[in-house]
């Protein structure tokens, strides 16, 4: 059988560079738990980036999955399909809108968002062709296809891939003042994280998105909350706009959807937003299969079923407590909401998640200094408190 160094050898021999992962290989998983080729086991603590918030491989999603692929897993949307309507009804009732628009990827969803936007300000408020303008955030992620890149203000994102998209104006995340002042006449929209979660689990000021909401009704402007990260009970709610009472004019959802088994992507706006789209004016031929809306409707099923909200939230809560007690010069900040915490180091995290891995607790660190805690939300209180016990290890000298 290969070993991890071959497989590590393999990969870094035939795949483009555009990875780093820590040295593991995973070759099973199951709950919160992986496998390396050699036997050992970790307890996940990033969830594929929260794609795995069911856990990995579900039964119930399995069960969907296995199911749907002994029946008919893509027609393409040159012919309706028995699981897509469904899940628009689910995906819909879910988020409170009244239309769904089916994608795999969150970059996919993402662009198809960008694009409502940009056709409801001509179509809709009356912006003039080619003139409008998306206000998003500095520090933001919302993925990595050219207009998620021209959206972002890392360097290190866009080096090389110019000329970026036009049309894109960025203010400081949080800052009130700054959107108030960015809002044009052509401003289609303002895109959002909730939380930021690439940017290392950044919480936005009490009230900013709320403020935001406003900001945005009172100038016809869209209020897009891209959840693709913290949406879907990662953060403790459904939506992480729930933590305001925010109800965005549309949502950006991925990851969870699809419960780590199968990628589905969608945005859910109101008629007057998908309306704008017409047959040809965009689509995808993997967008809708019957295979992803299956082990969709499981995904979301299990989420409400097991109440994953509720459970990420009590869990997390007692989790940050335990985090905020360990005592050591280098630990800055722990922050979240749920079980989507951040630990802010002052100096560089990377160190600290290889010491982890080596006790069996799978880490990654994001922007650096910040260590990301997102186990899956089935995790159990004694699975936390192993954790904890490895955490503390490696904050003890
Ligand atoms: N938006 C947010 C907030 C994300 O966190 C991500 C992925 O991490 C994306 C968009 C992009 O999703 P995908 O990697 O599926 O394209």
């Amino acid at each position: 059988m290969t070993n991890t160094q071959q497989i590590i050898e393999q990969t870094e021999k035939y795949g483009a560079p555009n990875y780093h992962p820590l040295p593991i290989v995973i070759s099973e998983a199951e709950g919160a738990w992986v496998t390396d080729p050699e036997g050992n086991k970790f307890m996940d603590m990033l969830s594929a980036y929260s794609a795995v918030n069911q856990g990995h491989r579900h039964p119930k999603i399995i069960q969907a999955l296995k199911d749907q692929a002994d029946r008919v897993t893509l027609t393409s949307r040159a012919f309706h399909n028995d699981k897509l309507a469904p899940w628009y009804e689910m995906v819909c009732k879910i988020s409170g809108k009244e239309m769904a628009l089916p994608m795999n990827t969150g970059a996919e969803a993402v662009e198809t968002a960008f694009k409502a936007a940009r056709r409801w300000a001509y179509n809709v408020k009356g912006v003039e062709e080619n003139k409008a303008e998306i206000i998003a955030c500095e520090n933001n992620f919302h993925g990595r296809t050219m207009t998620a890149v021209s959206l972002s203000s890392d360097p290190d994102y866009r080096r090389g891939f110019g000329p970026m998209l036009p049309g894109i104006n960025l203010i400081p995340f949080g800052d009130i003042e700054a959107l108030r002042n960015a809002i044009t006449p052509n401003t289609a929209a303002f895109l959002v994280e909730p939380i930021q979660g690439e940017a290392g689990i950044i919480i936005p000021p009490a009230g900013f998105l709320k403020a935001a909401r406003e900001l945005c009704r009172e100038n016809n402007v869209l209020f897009i909350a891209d959840e693709i990260q913290a949406g879907l009970a990662r953060t403790g709610k459904m939506f992480a706009c729930e933590w305001e009472d925010v109800n965005p004019d549309m949502y950006i959802l991925g990851k969870a959807l699809g419960g780590g088994v199968f990628p589905i992507s969608c945005v859910v706006a109101d008629h007057e937003v998908l309306g704008v789209f017409n047959p040809g004016s965009h689509g995808s031929t993997f967008g809708g299969n019957p295979l992803a809306c299956a082990v969709s409707i499981a995904s979301l099923e299990v989420l409400q079923d097991e109440k994953l909200a509720d459970r990420s939230l009590e869990l997390g809560e007692y989790f940050m407590e335990q985090l905020r007690k360990i005592d050591h010069p280098s630990i800055k900040e722990v922050r979240g909401r749920g079980l989507f915490i951040g630990m802010e180091l002052t100096e560089a995290a990377r160190p600290y998640c290889e010491q982890l891995k080596e006790l069996g607790l799978l880490c990654k660190e994001t922007h650096d200094t910040v260590i990301r805690f997102a186990p899956p939300l089935i995790i159990k209180k004694e699975e936390l408190d192993w954790a904890i016990e490895r955490i503390q290890k490696v904050f003890s000298n």
